[in-house]
């Protein structure tokens, strides 16, 4: 019963696992884009497990790869040849542009993001990482120097060697001072609001150059951004942040890394991969969530010539390259392509966030609707004139009543004032 799920829960788990909901759904079944609870009850799972199922909860074809994985094979690690991994390992480099074809297998987006900044680390023989606040990576203590929601560090300074600078949020414009979700507000807005014309852009770029060009950011190693954020709230950049950003970091001797955990596999809708979509082609692309569909799986792609330079660090993962994972990951890449789910993404994203911009027009706390194809973000406000943050409670009493209605969503922002949807990828409006 529940109850004793709970008593487990406080005597034999950690209390630092966030839970979601004042009661915790306790989950028994999940079947496409539905969760059913203990006792049944059904929920529609807006936020895709945590972005993760984009194909959907137990996707048959998915399930049937991996139950004939089972059969033959559930463990061997890349000491060994094996069919799944290379299989894989061909078809994912296959969907990847340029000269991003050599892959490197890990088990969450945390490692992917910890070997692709060491990668590069290794590579220039520089030591510093550049990343945009807001901005989230993981949680290893490589990754967590990257990642600048301080929810996820009190207290805690950055990891040796990583600098984090503005977040280029065309929302909410600038931020200036320490963030944390205790800290004042900043409000004032400095942006026009639209990735495509954003006046803002050249004070980002001047702010990223002040900190490429400090003492302490001068052997810039790498520089690590999410081509939308997902975890600071669905955050847009204005067009041609990025491409200049990359510019600056080669020009000071840096690699430049794609954080594709949430945006990869069609889910911004018109490209397969979110850096295609701010046209810049990066040196290294880290892989995770939607990758397996839920099974534990990442990947890091990168360039023969990076990849070649990396062999001077002699890398080894247990569990990487899993053949089950792959099997998963496989099934996976075929479906998005059978069942045309990328075009699916950019058709019902559009209309979604076509209808969901209303919502907008109407309500004076809804801030700001944004995102690309099926990766869609509501910004609660108090008002509109001040952009205050809805507080905590009231973001909690919205959530808890969606839920209460049947449906899941996730949560996002610095001031955890998000709202995300994170559709699974085949989601049908009709
Ligand atoms: N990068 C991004 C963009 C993420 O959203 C996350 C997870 N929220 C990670 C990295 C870390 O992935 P994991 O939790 O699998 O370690």
């Amino acid at each position: 019963p529940y109850e004793h799920v709970v008593e487990i829960r406080k005597k034999n788990l950690s209390a630092a696992l966030s839970t979601y909901y004042n009661k915790p759904l306790l989950l028994h079944q999940g079947h496409m884009q539905w969760l059913f609870d203990h006792e049944g009850r059904r929920y529609l799972d807006l936020f895709a497990g945590i972005v993760t199922v984009g194909v959907g909860h137990c996707h048959p074809k998915v399930k049937e790869a991996v139950k004939k994985q089972l059969n033959h094979l559930w463990h061997t690690t890349n000491i060994y040849f094996h069919s799944p991994l290379h299989e894989y390992a061909e078809k994912l480099a296959s969907r990847l542009p340029g000269e991003l074809k050599v892959l490197y297998l890990t088990n969450s987006g945390s490692e992917a993001n910890d070997l692709a900044m060491f990668m590069a680390r290794i590579c220039t023989n520089n030591y510093d990482i550049i990343s945009l606040r807001s901005g989230y990576h993981g949680s290893s203590p490589y990754t967590l120097g990257a990642t600048s929601i301080s929810a996820y560090k009190p207290g805690v300074a950055n990891g040796s060697g990583c600098h984090t600078t503005m977040c280029p949020d065309v929302f909410r414009g600038i931020w200036g001072g320490s963030h944390c979700r205790d800290s004042p507000v900043q409000t004032t807005r400095t942006c026009s609001c639209s990735p495509d014309s954003c006046e803002a852009k050249d004070k980002y770029i001047d702010q990223l150059k002040d900190t490429l060009d400090t003492s302490a950011a001068k052997r810039i190693a790498a520089f690590i951004a999410e081509p939308i954020m997902g975890v600071g709230g669905v955050i847009q950049f204005p067009k041609g942040f990025l491409k200049d950003a990359y510019q600056m970091v080669r020009e000071r001797g840096g690699l430049c890394i794609a954080d594709e955990v949430q945006t990869g596999f069609g889910r911004t809708g018109s490209h397969f991969w979110g850096f295609q979509t701010h046209d810049v082609m990066p040196d290294i692309v880290t892989l995770a969530k939607g990758i397996g569909n839920g099974f534990p799986m990442a990947a890091v792609v990168t360039t023969e010539e990076i990849a070649t330079s990396f062999v001077r660090a002699l890398h080894f993962n247990t569990f990487g390259g899993n053949p089950m994972a792959c099997a998963a990951a496989s099934a996976v890449l075929d479906v998005i392509e059978e069942d045309g789910l990328q075009d699916n993404c950019r058709t019902v994203g559009t209309h979604l966030l076509l209808e969901l911009s209303k919502l907008r027009d109407k309500f004076e706390i809804v801030g700001d609707v944004r995102g690309k194809g099926l990766m869609i973000g509501i910004e609660m406000v108090t008002d509109k004139e001040t952009q205050r943050p809805l507080p905590t409670e009231e973001m909690n009493f919205i959530w808890e009543d969606c839920k209460d209605h049947g449906v899941l969503l996730g949560k996002g922002g610095l001031y955890n004032n998000v709202s995300c949807f994170f559709f699974v990828f085949f989601f049908n409006l009709s």
